[in-house]
């Protein structure tokens, strides 16, 4: 375990180097970029350990499993929520966690606006886009973007605040590019009650470049916690 914690300062430190050399590569300072640390199966320890470290942002893909750790983590520190969202989940995180990022369809918008009324919140949320059109992958197509975050502009309690996107690992390099210039275009609608200040993009294997191509918020999982042990 001792290892383990030396192994995450060292990780951490290495990935804050690489973000900043990317930031004031693309004309930015290393503040301007959200490290987030994606902590799923990642014991709370070390999940501490990344907070001492510097990491002022989590994120959770499962509902169950930020429900069994969110106690044991330092408080006060910021969960966005990443993962697939079924509806009835939604009540879980309204009030506890700060966004939820993977906002795929309307209907998921909807119970959110639901949720978010009765408990008298303004959700933020990012809308997921499946940028490389693939299956296996949720998020909505490209084109159906500005119909949804319209509909989702109408919403008095879900606050859009911009894009996140998992782009296809092969050919990321083109995604990254393609989800740029998507993203500059939805910003250009400039749908009134939405901001699009908020690129997610960038995990383990592609977040310097992500950074290059205008993601200001990278969720990294293991390149600073070593690789996943699904079993435990
Ligand atoms: C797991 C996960 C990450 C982090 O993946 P790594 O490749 O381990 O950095 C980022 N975003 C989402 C949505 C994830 O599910």
């Amino acid at each position: 375990m001792e290892n383990n914690l030396r192994q995450v300062q060292e990780n951490y430190a290495r990935i804050q180097d690489a973000i900043a050399e990317a930031a004031v590569k693309s004309g930015r300072t290393p503040e301007d970029i959200s490290f987030m640390a994606v902590t799923k199966t990642v014991a709370p320890e070390l999940v501490n350990t990344a907070i001492d470290c510097g990491i002022r942002l989590l994120g959770e893909n499962r509902v169950q499993e930020y429900q069994s750790k969110k106690e044991a983590y330092r408080q006060g520190i910021p969960v966005d929520f990443i993962g697939t969202l079924q509806s009835n989940k939604v009540k879980y995180l309204i009030g506890n966690i700060r966004m939820i990022q993977s906002v795929n369809k309307l209907s998921l918008a909807q119970e959110i606006e639901r949720v978010a009324a009765k408990q008298n919140i303004r959700q933020d949320i990012l809308l997921e886009v499946n940028i490389g059109g693939e299956d296996s992958k949720s998020g909505t197509a490209p084109e159906y973007l500005p119909e949804l975050l319209e509909q989702v502009s109408q919403m008095p309690h879900v606050h859009v605040c911009g894009l996140m996107t998992i782009p296809p690992p092969s050919e990321s390099t083109r995604f990254l590019e393609a989800m740029q210039e998507l993203f500059l275009k939805t910003k250009d609608l400039q749908i009134p009650d939405t901001d699009m200040n908020i690129l997610s993009m960038g995990m383990s294997d592609d977040y310097a470049q992500a950074i290059q191509y205008g993601s200001n918020l990278v969720r990294i999982g293991s390149a600073l916690f070593g690789a996943r042990n699904y079993q435990k």
